[in-house]
């Protein structure tokens, strides 16, 4: 494909009000050029709302938008240069592939044989050359996505807005269109602003996440950032399958020993006092553990052991989520394949290196 411009994407202090609904409250981000950006978040959290108006189909109250240099505030949607690829798109079942793929260049007045080696060059890439004759009606689903995508990427906008483009397709074809999706953007490195409430699509396929929580940006991050740092338990509880254990405990201090007491277990945070010295938390906390990161002691004598009693077992070929129960508290840990029984009791262990430390009243990370 021909060499294009690129464009970084810049949003200030956005904001949609309708009504009396505030469905983007005042967000600014940076996409940087040839980035994959999602933005990820519950139904309702303002992430199509941000996009539709990013593509100039909603006018925002407030905030500027600028594509590349422009700012595009005051610019119609056919004149922002960007391809958007959504959910639901009319497609029209007597055309063939060819006039699908085609009709934004026709649109647009392209020459006839721009037209048809541009076409050439997206079905290649796309892997579905061979069907440029057939009608649309006769292809299967994944075929069609491609050709939305084929749509959005024969025009060469500067960038890509795309909103749940998976939605409708089964598990199996979505872990497939996903990394085609991936492999696309890497070739064609066009910025990519990306609509999800699957945290596992946004994980794998983004540069960057915007995590989203009533009109709001919580986290811009890296999927690692986030998945390592996550500012608060929204984010902590939102990215991460099974999600993070949550744990409430009090914070109790003799001389120099601290503790995170669970009233069923307790544990010895002492070794991170400095941090307790100079935050201003309250002794209510909450304990967050990763599935991945907490282990099923194999040797009894450990030091920080915590005795639990394993509940239901998930198995998952290699590796197994077992249930467990310390007291009231309910922990999940996802472990390689072990001989366990229900009812068994066993002893844990947190990654002191893993483990995460919230202010109950604040919900911020303070570990
Ligand atoms: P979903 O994944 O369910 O689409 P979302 O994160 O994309 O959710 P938005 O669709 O942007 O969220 O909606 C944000 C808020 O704005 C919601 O409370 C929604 O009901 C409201 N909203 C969105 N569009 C309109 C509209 N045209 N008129 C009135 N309210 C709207």
């Amino acid at each position: 494909m021909e060499v294009r411009v690129m464009a970084r994407v810049l949003i200030e202090k956005l904001t949609k009000k309708f009504g009396d609904v505030t469905a983007v409250d005042s967000i600014s981000a940076e996409i940087a050029d040839g980035e994959f950006m999602c933005m990820l978040g519950p139904s309702g959290c303002g992430k199509t709302t941000t996009l539709r108006m990013i593509a100039g189909l909603e006018q925002q109250d407030e905030g500027d938008i600028y594509i590349g240099d422009t700012l595009v505030n005051d610019l119609p949607s056919k004149n922002r240069d960007i391809g958007m690829v959504f959910q639901f798109y009319a497609m029209y079942p007597d055309k063939n592939v060819f006039e699908q793929i085609a009709f934004p260049l026709r649109m647009r007045k392209l020459p006839k044989d721009e037209i048809k080696r541009r076409v050439k060059e997206v079905a290649e890439m796309l892997g579905i050359a061979e069907f440029l004759k057939e009608p649309m009606s006769r292809l299967t689903v994944d075929q069609k996505q491609k050709i939305e995508i084929g749509r959005a990427i024969v025009r060469q906008p500067q960038v890509y807005l795309l909103d749940e483009p998976l939605t409708n397709l089964d598990a199996k074809l979505r872990v497939h269109m996903r990394a085609e999706l991936k492999r696309i953007q890497s070739e064609l490195k066009t910025t990519t602003i990306y609509v999800t409430h699957d945290q596992l699509e946004a994980m794998i396929l983004a540069s960057r996440i915007a995590i989203m929580d009533k009109g709001r940006i919580v986290q811009y991050d890296t999927p690692d950032r986030l998945y390592e740092r996550p500012v608060d338990l929204f984010v902590a509880g939102f990215v991460g399958t099974p999600p993070m254990n949550f744990v409430d405990c009090t914070l109790t201090r003799d001389k120099d020993n601290y503790r995170l007491d669970a009233g069923d277990f307790k544990y010895d945070i002492s070794d991170m006092a400095e941090l307790f010295e100079k935050s201003s938390a309250g002794s209510e906390l909450i304990l967050g553990i990763r599935p991945e990161d907490l282990r099923i002691a194999e040797r009894l004598t450990d030091r920080d052991a915590i005795e639990a009693q394993v509940d239901i077992i998930e198995p998952l070929g290699s590796r197994m989520i077992v249930n467990l129960k310390v007291g009231s508290h309910y922990l999940k840990a996802n472990t390689r394949a072990i001989p366990l029984q229900p009812h068994e009791k066993v002893k844990i262990i947190l990654d002191k290196n893993k483990i995460h430390i919230f202010d109950k009243k604040a919900s911020t990370a303070i570990v």
